[in-house]
């Protein structure tokens, strides 16, 4: 204790206090950690598609004789690192700006959004050999921002269907969880190794770096899905098994049956 502070109260409060300080200080590096962390990381992410471009560009001019199929070949590598480089930006805004703000909820019809879902990714689905299918147990209405609850279930099933493959079955399955509403999107797929599980919500992780990068994945896509879906008082989860297939689930609050409460009281999270 320093000298200077003529501190009269009694001795115990003082360790109390300092104990506190200690924690809030502790929790502090901590954060200052995972946000240097992150900077890193997505510094890494964003400069290996520059990289990529500059690389293709310097190879193509050093080549007197560049042909013209060599240009275009040189255009469409420009043309996919860019797209890559927008889906990181977009996702990079999404996770920093959703962070601490506050989400505005409404009742969504849980089927509602499945059913959407569905019908934008059955395309992709048929092309990659998988069935997509609905299994409506309990049609739930929850308390979410419908754009955001979409956004996350669509990632999940667009998860499902890119890396489960030829041949699987992709189920999104509604149910009642009592006080919450509940979807799961289940495949058949290869699974998730149980040491990878841990991590699987982590920005930036993936289970195999190279497929996820041909799929034009971020690695952000499940970092973003639970930081949403927390945002709107939810909670999300993974079950799986290596060679069995994976179920991600997401679990909402019910919406309060019409008229049990004014919509403007609810706590919002
Ligand atoms: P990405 O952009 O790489 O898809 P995500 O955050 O959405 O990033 O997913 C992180 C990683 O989790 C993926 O790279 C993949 O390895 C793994 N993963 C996600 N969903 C599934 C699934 N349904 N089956 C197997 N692995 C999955």
């Amino acid at each position: 204790l320093s000298r200077r502070i003529n501190y009269q109260g009694p001795r115990d409060e003082l360790w109390a206090l300092a104990e506190t300080f200690d924690s809030m200080i502790g929790r502090l590096e901590a954060s200052f950690e995972r946000q240097r962390q992150f900077v890193q990381d997505a510094s890494h992410e964003l400069r290996t598609p520059l990289a990529a471009i500059r690389t293709n560009i310097e190879v193509t001019e050093m080549d007197p004789d560049a042909t013209l199929e060599e240009y275009r070949e040189l255009v469409a590598t420009i043309k996919s690192q860019t797209e890559r480089l927008t889906r990181l930006s977009e996702d990079l805004l999404l996770l920093t700006n959703e962070e601490g703000a506050r989400v505005e909820r409404e009742p969504v019809d849980l089927g509602a959004i499945a059913g959407d879902v569905i019908a934008e990714l059955q395309p992709l689905a048929a092309s990659r050999g998988v069935a997509l299918r609905l299994d409506a147990r309990a049609d739930t209405e929850v308390l979410a921002s419908p754009d955001l609850l979409h956004r996350c279930v669509l990632n999940l099933v667009d998860n499902a269907i890119k890396y489960s493959g030829e041949g699987a079955t992709v189920t999104v399955r509604l149910l009642d969880a009592g006080p919450s509403g509940r979807v799961e999107v289940e495949d058949n797929g290869p699974g998730i190794p149980a040491e990878a599980l841990p991590h699987i919500f982590d920005r930036f992780f993936r289970v195999d770096k190279g497929r996820s990068r041909r799929e034009g994945g971020t690695g952000l896509g499940l970092a973003i899905v639970q930081e949403l879906i927390r945002a709107m008082g939810g909670n999300v989860g993974v079950r799986s098994a290596p060679g069995t297939g994976s179920t991600f689930w997401i679990e909402l609050p019910k919406a309060p049956a019409p008229g049990a409460e004014e919509p403007g009281r609810l706590r919002s999270s």
